[in-house]
């Protein structure tokens, strides 16, 4: 394992995941600043506006509009009484009156005098601000089609908003620290779990796989996955043993075989060796050399069935004379363990299967009958058909399979705990699960620890 490059990835990605989360932070805060500072703004705009609002109607109690004169120059300066605005302006039809207090040597009236009497809005200022002021201004339309326009000074406002807006700027400079400051530590925290999987990881393989991590003194979010890891763990350590057990049986199953081979063919090689002794010694030899190769024979075919390049001969098979077929194969060794076979075979059922295979299927259940069937038993064999199919059943009364070793029996060279003492390579039930689904059939298994066990098999009938 090349330790430096997984470092560098693993901060590359750190260092990504925390300027995202940074600006991701950094710009819903800018967004918060925004929204209050608009918020103030707004506040500030009704204020000035109501209050402008508010003085204009007091002038106009004290002041009637038809007192006032509109002459052709337009304007006119006026000492107090103004109700605190800076200006107000009447325009009707052309014709305007300029009113301002006389005092105020902000307003000017070349600019105001030119002024769109529909402007209305805050902090509006005609020119350099610093000597026209800066105003707010509100519109309106009063009865007869005069429109009035009237302005407060509102330089102070302006000038809070103005320290309000530089506040804000310095609050998004901090706001960018702050944003990086959290992101570190939110990253720190998330990475930290991590952190501790790798490291729990790292001394596990150091151990040389042979350890476990421990979820008890972790953090909650670490207690499952661990869990997890151990469980996989666990199952792989199983697989590998598995592995080393069957091929310690495959290793053991041909050494008996090749010795026994060898040993034959040496005394036929032995100097005084008729020819009677040759003939019988290379018989053996090729009986000893059949059972080898059809050992490997099995295990190649497991292995094509598996990886599901199977090749199938069909034919129609009758069913239950393919049946008797292996019962009469087995008969002798159900004798030696003194187990009767019992069949009830329906007659004239046709499947389209390849006849060897299913031939060594059934050898396979029924040799698993007899084999972890109890002494003095019963194997019971049937055959009938249902709707378009065909139901086969393998029954036995021997030893049986627990519950938790049913669902692994048909697991590539898998032998249950107390079958061990039989010789089997584990890989029959294997086989006859990838011949069966190669068939488009399917096979399941009902069983009790010490009352037996019952395949049942399942095929199309042949059109
Ligand atoms: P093998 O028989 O070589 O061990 P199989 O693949 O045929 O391998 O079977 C896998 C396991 O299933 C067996 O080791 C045994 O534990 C269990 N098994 C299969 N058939 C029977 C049966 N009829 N009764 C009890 N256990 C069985």
């Amino acid at each position: 394992m090349s330790f430096a490059p997984v470092r560098i990835g693993f901060f590359t990605t750190r260092l990504r995941f925390t300027l995202q989360l940074f600006l991701i932070l950094w710009v819903v805060f800018i967004g918060f600043v925004v929204v209050v500072s608009q918020f103030i703004k707004y506040q500030m705009k009704n204020d000035e506006i109501s209050d402008i609002g508010m003085r204009l109607s007091k002038y106009l109690k004290v002041n009637p509009i038809s007192a006032l004169s509109f002459d052709s120059s337009g304007r006119r300066g006026e000492t107090g009484g103004l109700q605190g605005l800076a200006f107000i302006r009447l325009v009707r039809n052309g014709e305007q009156i300029l009113l301002a207090e006389s005092s105020s040597e902000l307003v000017d009236f070349q600019k105001l005098a030119a002024l769109d009497w529909k402007v209305s809005g805050v902090w509006i200022s005609l020119n350099d601000p610093k000597h026209h002021g800066i105003w707010t201004i509100v519109s309106k339309t009063l009865t007869g089609g005069i429109n009035i326009q009237a302005g407060k000074e509102s330089r102070k406002s302006a000038d809070l908003y103005n320290r309000i807006l530089s506040l804000c700027r310095w609050a998004v400079a901090c706001g960018g620290l702050l944003a990086l400051g959290l992101a570190l530590f939110c990253i720190k925290m998330g990475v930290s779990p991590v952190k501790k999987i790798h490291s729990d990881i790292s001394a596990i393989l150091d151990d040389g796989h042979a350890g476990m991590l421990l979820p008890e003194d972790r953090e909650p979010v670490l207690v499952d996955l661990y869990s997890q890891f151990n469980r996989l763990l666990k199952q792989n350590r199983q697989l590998v043993s598995e592995m080393q057990a069957s091929l310690d049986n495959v290793a053991h199953d041909l050494r008996t075989p090749m010795t026994r081979l060898r040993a034959v063919a040496e005394y036929g090689l032995q100097e005084d060796t008729d020819m009677q002794r040759l003939k019988d010694a290379l018989s053996d030899c090729l009986e000893e050399s059949e059972r080898v190769l059809s050992m490997l024979g099995i295990m190649m075919s497991v292995a094509e069935a598996e990886s599901g390049t199977m090749h199938l001969q069909r034919e129609p098979v009758d069913l239950a004379a393919s049946l008797a077929d292996i019962v009469l194969l087995y008969e002798y060794v159900a004798e030696e363990k003194k187990i009767e076979i019992v069949t009830r075979l329906q007659e004239n059922l046709l499947v389209d299967a390849d006849r060897t295979r299913m031939a060594q299927v059934w050898a396979n259940l029924l040799d698993n009958c007899i084999k972890y069937g109890k002494e003095g038993g019963m194997v019971e064999i049937s055959s009938e058909s249902d709707g378009d199919e065909v139901i086969v059943v393998f029954a036995d009364n021997g030893i049986g399979i627990s519950a938790n070793e049913i669902h692994r029996i048909w697991d590539r060279l898998y032998r249950g705990d107390r079958s061990r003492s039989q010789p089997g390579l584990g890989l029959g039930l294997n086989y006859v699960k990838a011949v069966v689904e190669a068939h488009g059939g399917t096979v399941g298994v009902d069983s009790a620890l010490q009352k037996g066990t019952r395949f049942t098999v399942r095929l199309g009938l042949s059109v």
